[in-house]
């Protein structure tokens, strides 16, 4: 028999599984349970709904190990999320009842309850379904049925495997569990059998429970009073645009890089340069003015022309020694206005930002003259 190779792999398919749900159900609180070395709280963090993502396992060395994976990347700061969002772990056990995980959308428990004791699976079921009685919870398992077509396996797919169920076993068990805790469940699962296995299911089965009922605040409220058990291990507030500061900044680096595409525009108008000057310029210019000018032509690149309305009294001119740019323009970049709401705030957080040029209408660049018309004073946002 032809070894059985997943492609993509089980426990990605596993993963996409949830990511999925995530996806069509739009939750805000989301918790894995046994959630390992954080692979899937790894990938969730990019989902744009979810404000609130939670992992517990049993193992704390491992939580140690692997949770830096959980911190935000330099992209979640140059590129805030529009949400905000807690990223925490915590070391307990399943079987224990904590209120940090109440009022949760979705509970994950990929591949996790085949790792309990009989004992441990029963006080698990009371403290998933009856305390912590999140809206969904989704659950995989492994299908033994499937099991023969491992020819080398012998006794369960790992040693620390309790128990390996059939498709009848797991359905039994979970259709008890919805009736007592008045939840619906649907069966479904990854990793496809081979066309000649026959009728096997799916290499790891999979449970999705949905709550029939809309918990009260008064149970709510009692749950709440529970005592905290489980240890935290790791906690992150991930940058976000709910976030005055960076909501502020993106807001200047956006509105300002608009303002620089338009000064160069004018400059270019005004004193014409050939390609040869152009390019004597540039070899001027010191590496890092480089990557900046290009990042900010990737930033008008990303804020295209075409959408903002033209308005010929709100052209950047030059006056004297400075080129004026009128802020009005600059509200006109969909994303500014999007960010932030209204001309006076953009006016607020341009006037304020000392580093900028401005009269309270317009932004300002010193022009020298003299010295080929380099910008001098130029904001050093315009360095993004
Ligand atoms: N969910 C992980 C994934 O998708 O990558 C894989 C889970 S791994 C097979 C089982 C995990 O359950 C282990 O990390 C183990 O430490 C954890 N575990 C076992 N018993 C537990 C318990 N009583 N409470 C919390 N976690 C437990």
């Amino acid at each position: 028999m032809k070894p059985i190779i997943f492609n993509p792999s089980l426990h990605q398919q596993r993963h996409q599984f949830v990511i999925s749900l995530v996806d069509t159900y739009q939750p805000k609180k989301v918790a894995d349970l046994g959630c390992n070395r954080c692979s899937l709280l790894q990938r969730l963090r990019f989902n744009e709904c979810i404000e609130e993502l939670v992992g517990l396992d049993i193992n704390e060395n491992l939580l140690a190990c692997k949770k830096n994976r959980l911190q935000p990347l330099i992209i979640h700061y140059i590129e805030p999320i529009k949400n905000p969002l807690t990223v925490s772990l915590y070391h307990g056990s399943v079987t224990e009842k904590d209120p940090a995980l109440l009022g949760f959308d979705l509970i994950s428990c990929i591949e996790l309850i085949e790792h309990l004791e009989k004992d441990d699976l029963e006080k698990f079921k009371d403290t998933l379904f009856g305390y912590m009685a999140p809206l969904r919870v989704v659950i995989s398992t492994p299908n033994s049925e499937f099991n023969f077509l491992f020819p080398n396996l012998v006794g369960f797919r790992h040693a620390d495997h309790k128990f390996e169920w059939t498709r009848e076993e797991f359905q039994n068990w979970a259709t008890d569990v919805s009736s007592c805790y008045n939840y619906s469940v649907e069966f479904s699962g990854v990793g496809e059998p081979p066309a000649y296995a026959g009728d096997v299911g799916f290499c790891s089965q999979i449970g999705l429970f949905t709550r029939n009922y809309v918990e009260s605040d008064e149970e709510l409220m009692k749950k709440r009073e529970y005592k905290s058990v489980y240890k935290t291990v790791f906690r992150v507030d991930y940058p976000s645009l709910k976030d005055e500061k960076y909501l502020r900044n993106e807001v200047l680096k956006k509105a300002l890089s608009e303002a620089n595409r338009l000064k160069r525009q004018l400059l270019q108008r005004l004193f014409p340069k050939d390609e040869e000057e152009e390019e004597e310029e540039a070899a001027k210019l010191t590496e890092n003015e480089q990557t900046s000018q290009r990042l900010s032509d990737t930033f008008s690149y990303l804020e295209p022309e075409s959408q903002i309305e033209e308005d010929k009294d709100l052209e950047p001119f030059l006056e004297g020694n400075t080129i004026h740019v009128p802020i009005e323009r600059l509200i006109r970049v969909p994303k500014v206005k999007e960010l932030c709401g209204s001309l006076d705030v953009l006016k607020t957080m341009i006037s304020e930002d000392n580093s900028v040029g401005c009269d309270g209408i317009s932004v300002l660049y010193d022009v020298d003259l003299e010295n080929d018309y380099d910008i001098i004073g130029t904001p050093y946002h315009l360095s993004l």
